[in-house]
């Protein structure tokens, strides 16, 4: 039997003293050899009613003492403090008091690791941040310092020590808008403006502006195929855009001289699936899980030479997702990779 509501508990206990006064009175019947059986059924229901009364009230009154204040804390700190409900004396109390604290217990626990996790997240971010600042701040000081200690009047370098510290310059802004436009879109204020694209076109257009680039890098940017349909997808045109760009510029920068990136669309009944592709220098596979973190980068060094942020791919996912779509990588060091995406059809 499960005595978990205080009722159950007072009948049970009282029964059993009921049967030890009847017990006691048989007893006490039999020396005497004299038996009332109406003094028994007496004595035993007035054993019970009683011992039930006294240890119904004594229970609810510690019930209402000690346990309803830790359960009600229980459920303020769980619901906000908003909660009054009261203890159901007949109901299954204690069993639900126990389930409510493991509960309880249990979401404490998650939201210390989830806190733990943001912590250290916010640490490395705060970290990686300062190493990306740190380089170019350091390279305008450093150009600054030597103009002012004489290389100003010095024709051979002065023109050109202004123009690197303006890359530096250029490379902390960059940095700046792109961390902004994640905050942005991390918060979802970024507003989506959702028009009916032919996807085709958007990538021509964004391969084109890579013409220069992708010559310098002997680099062939092309599609797989001829597309000559319109593909219309659902999409914030300028946001896919930035997605494009940011992969195909990828592809130019960690692509092989004389290699190709291909732009693919594969028809997924509702979906497309889109692909750029390239046989570049590929990525290991331990690094594939962390790749579109924020500043998470391979080749450290070869990717700042490339004059990145470390941000591109962590913009690409967010509106990849800011659309309710996926993104996915496939790599092989060596071989080259292939970033893809969906898109709904129109
Ligand atoms: P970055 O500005 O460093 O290029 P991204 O977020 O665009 O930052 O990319 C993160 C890292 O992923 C890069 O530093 C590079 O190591 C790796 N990566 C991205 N695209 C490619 C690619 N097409 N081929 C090989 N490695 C890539």
């Amino acid at each position: 039997m499960k005595l978990s509501s205080p009722r159950a508990v007072a009948a049970f206990v009282a029964l059993i003293i009921g049967a030890v006064i009847g017990a006691s009175y048989l007893i006490y019947a039999t020396i005497q050899a004299e038996l009332d059986l109406l003094l028994l059924i007496l004595l035993i229901a007035l054993g019970c009613i009683t011992s039930y009364i006294i240890i119904y009230f004594s229970l609810e009154y510690f019930i209402n003492n000690k346990i309803r204040l830790i359960y009600r804390t229980i459920r303020k700190n769980k619901l906000g403090g908003n909660d009054t409900k009261e203890f159901i004396m007949s109901e299954d109390a204690l069993e639900k008091v126990n389930e409510e604290v493991e509960d309880w217990a249990k979401e404490n626990l998650r939201q210390i690791e989830e806190l733990r996790a943001q912590e250290s997240f916010r640490r490395e971010y705060i970290g990686n941040l300062a190493h990306e600042l740190k380089t170019p701040v350091f390279s305008i000081q450093g150009y600054i310092l030597t103009l002012l200690e004489g290389g100003l009047e010095d024709q051979n370098i002065n023109r050109k020590f202004l123009e690197r510290a303006a890359k530096g310059v250029d490379r902390i802004t960059k940095i700046i808008e792109d961390l902004d436009v994640i905050t942005k879109l991390e918060e979802g204020r970024l507003n989506l403006n959702m028009e009916r694209i032919d996807v085709v076109e958007l990538a021509a257009e964004v391969i084109d502006s890579f013409e220069m680039k992708a010559k310098s890098r002997k680099i062939d940017v092309r599609f797989n195929t001829n597309y000559e349909k319109s593909i219309w997808v659902e999409m914030d045109r300028s946001r896919i855009g930035q997605v494009f760009t940011n992969l195909i510029n990828n592809s130019l920068n960690y692509g092989d001289e004389n290699g190709v990136t291909e732009v693919r669309f594969h028809d997924m009944d509702k979906q497309i699936l889109i692909e750029v592709s390239d046989n570049g220098i590929g990525i290991a596979e331990n690094h594939l899980p962390r790749l579109f973190e924020r500043f998470y980068r391979v080749d450290k060094s070869r990717a700042r030479n490339e004059g990145g942020t470390g941000l591109g791919l962590a913009i690409v996912k967010h509106i990849v997702e800011s659309h309710g779509q996926l993104i996915n990588v496939r790599s092989t060091a060596g071989e080259g990779s292939t970033f893809s995406f969906t898109l709904n059809k129109v």
